[in-house]
């Protein structure tokens, strides 16, 4: 039987990534990450291949054109997309595959997947907006510009959360993963 297609999204900085990586620590759940395609430069201590897979604008441009991503996003200054072929293999091997990906494509992959119940759509919520914002600003990595950009993206973001199956608060990554784990074990059933 194919794997699930977890949707998960969230504002910038709300912790998507610490959330996913205490969800695939736990080997009951079966899950894969899917690792995008972007055209962003990799932040302190980030891997190729392992947290994205990061590639020229050409490149990228190249994959859209030959229908290689199952979606795809332009995100305050560069693309993201989901490499089509991995996800549709993992599935096959039964894996159940996170997406973390933002609102447009997270949209997108909605509506192309209608009426599949293997796909379940998650939006993680910041305890406050004042939470999100000085979490952003501790990371350290990115100018004022692009910090103000990003909180301005997360408020229409958080806007669109009911478009989602689900929305669970990040109070802390734990209680997080542990809600989210409820929800993907209620759909194995
Ligand atoms: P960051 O630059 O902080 O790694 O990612 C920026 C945003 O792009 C985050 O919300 C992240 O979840 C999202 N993102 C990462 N990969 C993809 C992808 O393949 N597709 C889409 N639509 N969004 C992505």
């Amino acid at each position: 039987m194919n794997g699930l297609l977890i949707i998960l999204s969230g504002p910038s900085g709300v912790g998507k990534g610490t959330v996913r990586k205490v969800l695939v620590q736990d080997e009951s759940l079966n899950l894969a990450y899917s690792i995008s395609m972007t055209t962003r430069g990799p932040r302190n201590g980030e891997v190729e291949g392992k947290d994205y897979f990061f590639v020229t604008k050409e490149k990228f441009l190249e994959a859209l054109q030959k229908n290689e991503l199952l979606e795809h996003a332009r995100f305050v200054d560069n693309y993201y997309g989901t490499p089509k072929d991995y996800v549709q293999k993992l599935r096959e091997q039964g894996k159940n595959v996170i997406l973390e990906i933002e609102t447009n494509g997270a949209r997108e992959v909605i509506e192309k997947t209608k009426g599949d119940k293997g796909v379940i759509s998650i939006f993680i919520m910041p305890p406050s907006f004042e939470e999100l914002r000085s979490r952003i600003e501790k990371r350290k990595t990115e100018p004022e510009r692009i910090i103000n950009e990003r909180l301005e993206k997360a408020k229409k973001e958080i806007g669109i959360k009911d478009f989602y199956q689900y929305s669970v608060t990040n109070n802390t990554p734990e209680q997080c993963a542990e809600d989210i784990k409820k929800i993907i074990v209620e759909h194995l059933k």
